[in-house]
């Protein structure tokens, strides 16, 4: 099994300006064949920190690629320091000087005599060629273990990746597959979700497993890494299965790209049904999250975001004396809300909201944080009652989740 270590090398990539995302693109490239990212660094524009990271690299795994500092100028070290690392020296190339000449020709562009810092190559390097920009990548052997270098900007970096580096490590590897089966839920916490499936994949190495979590929300990813394709189906189904199983319809979706608006819009469409929203305190996210899709107006017709009392009163025929006696953040408002929106755009379905989002205010009975969700349809209309904090986007935003998946459930 080949593991790498990606260095990301610039200065500005330390500041809180840049940050880097070439090793994202290097590393799903790499796990693609079957190679395994075991860390990554940034480093700056420092010739001696970058030649000592290389070193120690080189020293853990089998691969090290490093992006960035290839450029024509003083402080592009990363060729000086690439060469000090593997003790070799760098050799002009003429080849690499004619190959730029040619394309400062091409643009009718006169060469800087800085520019011929990018014809130089580690002793016994092989050159990549770049389509969109003046350094080459090199491509260096050092005994069992690789050394690559490439340019920093995304788009030189991206298709040297796809197109040079990956066919030429592939025949340098071990055959091996990484396979990924992925679910998202909602509706439960983090711990509580690895409370409930820690049991079954603790007592596997492969597939590894991580839970991560997002704002109501949570991604659980096995990876198998096997010779074949068929044996990583085989273990992901062993540890899959039963997670799933436990899960239930817990699991909103497989896809760890797919977001729940975008599974809500699809069992939506299955059922040719539609949807309106009656906001308060998510002030239209709902509708938003909806609508955020080509294709939504298939099931999404209307959204009356009504702040005031007057407002649920005047959209959404919401009763004063319903207002007066119970508040507008209460259960009975909420139902009424969603009754409004349904009955007034004639949708299937219509969600609400009403809340106290915080960070001030709240009511004795409902102190900030508390949510009412309510969901009419034609049969009947539901309303929970929760209760998020006074983070006032947290509290936003898990309104909007967990409207969604009452929306869900409804629909399966
Ligand atoms: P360099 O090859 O070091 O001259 O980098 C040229 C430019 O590429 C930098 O100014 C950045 O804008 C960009 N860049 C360099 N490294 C990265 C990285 N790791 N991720 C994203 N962009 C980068
Ligand atoms: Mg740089």
């Amino acid at each position: 099994m080949a593991n790498a270590e990606i260095i990301a090398i610039g200065s500005e990539l330390l500041t809180p300006q840049r940050i880097d995302t070439n090793s994202l693109t290097i590393t799903e490239q790499l796990n693609a064949i079957g190679v395994e990212v075991h860390r990554k660094q940034v480093i700056g524009d420092d010739r001696a920190r970058l030649t000592e990271a290389i070193r120690e690299a080189l020293n853990r795994v089998d691969i090290v690629i490093l992006s960035g500092g290839l450029g024509p100028t003083e402080d592009d070290v990363t060729r000086d320091a690439a060469a000090a690392a593997l003790g070799r020296s760098l050799v002009h190339s003429l080849e690499q000087e004619a190959i730029l000449q040619a394309r400062f020709d091409r643009l009718r562009r006169k060469m800087a005599e800085n520019n011929r810092r990018q014809t130089y190559l580690v002793e016994g390097a092989e050159a990549v060629p770049n389509g969109n920009g003046t350094a080459p990548g090199q491509f260096i052997q050092a005994g069992e273990k690789i050394l690559i270098l490439l340019p920093g900007p995304p788009r030189e970096l991206k298709p040297m990746v796809i197109n040079e580096i990956i066919p030429r490590l592939k025949p340098l590897l071990p055959k091996e597959v990484i396979k990924v089966r992925s679910f998202r839920i909602t509706g439960m916490g983090e711990s509580d979700l690895d409370a409930l499936i820690a049991p079954i994949y603790s007592r596997y190495e492969n597939p590894s497993t991580t839970v991560l979590a997002g704002v109501g929300d949570l991604w659980v990813h096995l990876r198998a890494r096997c010779r074949t394709g068929a044996e990583a189906d085989a273990l992901l189904g062993e540890v899959g299965d039963p997670i799933a199983a436990l899960l239930g319809d817990r699991v909103y979706t497989t896809d760890a790209e797919e977001p729940l608006e975008q599974v809500v819009g699809n069992l939506l469409r299955k059922h040719k049904a539609t949807v309106a929203t009656a906001e308060s305190c998510t002030g239209g996210l709902i509708a938003t999250r909806l609508t955020e899709y080509p294709g939504s107006s298939d099931f999404f017709l209307a959204s009356f975001v009504t702040y005031s009392d007057a407002q649920k009163a005047k959209l959404l025929g919401v009763k004063g004396e319903l207002l007066a006696q119970c508040g507008a953040v209460s259960e009975s408002v909420a139902a009424a809300m969603a009754e409004g929106a349904r009955s007034r755009s004639g949708a299937t379905y219509a969600l609400s909201t009403t809340g106290f989002s915080g960070p001030d205010g709240g009511t004795e009975q409902n102190p900030v944080g508390t949510v009412y969700i309510g969901l009419a349809s034609e049969d009947s209309t539901k309303v929970i009652r929760l209760h998020f904090g006074s983070d006032r986007y947290r509290h936003r935003l898990l309104s909007t989740q967990f409207a969604l998946d009452m929306l869900r459930r409804k629909l399966l």
